[in-house]
């Protein structure tokens, strides 16, 4: 089929919404509630276009394109909608970007200045919506700044399938509610899937804004699949790992290790040497003696009991090559079978 965005012809399969058709053409439409590999709902209305021969724009994220269609996505006319849409998101919602972690990547401050919104026009002085836990303690919900796009319930039931979380109460009363919390399975696809500062991670004391902070792309260290994150440091310390869409196998997603279990890199407790035990008591020691101390003791086991009476247990955290050579010195080396793997974690 044939459509035209902004004077510009395209010839297309049938089936795209608007949204991806103007995207793989290089047209870019604003959105705030759509995000790739969701179900699209049209609920914040920021992606309205014109199309010739309607009378009301359509949201572009969940309308399909048909042939002939002619579309105009950045007339005078949307961006004032657009403009009105972004001040009602703001009638309630506290403008404090100094202090909200999301400050530097928040999708709603990025509109509300590309839009050149000068002040928040309709603001109330609605009290502050009552809230107490949200469904995992490594998460804060701050629902004030809640712009109700359902993205996080969209994320935890299409991609996680756990359907943790819904909207609750009406009017200014609604926020997001973990219905099932036990369910929760913590592995912050909510957070990540939050375009604003609705959701934060509430785990790392250490803070650090987006822009101070510098992103390694790297790879999960717990177990064999290997997603791809990134680690953000500030200095030499950590404060948090994000990961985005097409990064990686795991594109885009996380579990509860991968994206909370950090902390310990910037941990005092950190074991930094071996330590050996005597009376009781653990001491440190260099890797030399540890490891002499370790082939003496499994000798002598070997000796007075027998190869069998010794097993190896390795890791999922290692490489291949490295559990090849495990399993190596368990057989050839000491001379048993029982050699095994901790492949569940
Ligand atoms: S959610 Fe976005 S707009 Fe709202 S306070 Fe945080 S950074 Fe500012
Ligand atoms: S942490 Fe995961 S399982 Fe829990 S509410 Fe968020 S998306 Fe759902
Ligand atoms: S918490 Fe974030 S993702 Fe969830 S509805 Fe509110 S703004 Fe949207």
């Amino acid at each position: 089929m044939r459509i035209t965005i902004n004077g510009k012809v395209i010839e297309t399969e049938e089936g795209p919404t608007i949204l991806r058709i103007a995207q793989m053409n290089g047209v870019r439409i604003p959105t705030l509630c759509h995000m790739e590999g969701l179900i699209p709902t049209g609920m914040c209305r920021m992606c309205v276009v014109e199309v010739q021969g309607l009378e009301n724009p359509v949201t572009a994220c969940n309308t399909r394109a048909t042939d002939g269609m002619v579309i105009e996505t950045d007339t005078p006319k949307m961006r004032e909608l657009r403009k009105e849409v972004l001040q009602f998101l703001l009638v309630r919602h506290p403008v404090e970007c100094p202090v909200c972690d999301k400050g530097g990547e928040c999708d709603l401050q990025d509109y509300v200045y590309e839009y050149g919104l000068q002040k928040a026009e309709y603001q109330v002085d609605a009290p502050i919506k009552e809230y107490k836990t949200y469904a995992t303690t490594a998460i804060k919900y701050h629902p004030n700044r809640c712009i109700l796009c359902s993205r996080c319930i969209r994320a935890c039931r299409e991609i996680v399938g756990r359907e943790v979380l819904d909207l609750q109460e009406t009017g200014f009363n609604t926020r997001v509610e973990a219905v099932r919390p036990e369910r929760c399975i913590q592995c912050g696809e909510c957070l990540a899937a939050c375009p604003v500062g609705a959701l934060t991670e509430n785990l790392s004391p250490i803070k650090g804004r987006t822009w101070q902070a510098k992103r390694v792309t790297t790879v999960c260290g717990y177990c064999g699949v290997g997603c791809t994150l990134e680690a953000n440091a500030v200095g030499n310390r950590m404060i948090k790992v994000t990961t985005h869409e097409g990064l990686g196998t795991n594109n885009g997603s996380l579990c509860v290790k991968g994206r909370f279990g950090f902390e310990f890199v910037n941990s005092p407790e950190r074991l930094r040497t071996p330590l050996i035990r005597e009376n009781g008591n653990l001491r440190e020691a260099s890797w030399e003696e540890a490891l002499t101390h370790v082939s003496g003791k499994l000798k002598e086991i070997k000796e007075k009991h027998g190869p069998d009476s010794i097993a190896g247990l390795a890791s999922a955290r290692v490489t291949c090559e490295e559990n090849y050579v495990f399993q190596k010195l368990i057989r050839a080396a000491i001379g048993t079978n029982n050699v095994d793997h901790c492949a569940r974690l």
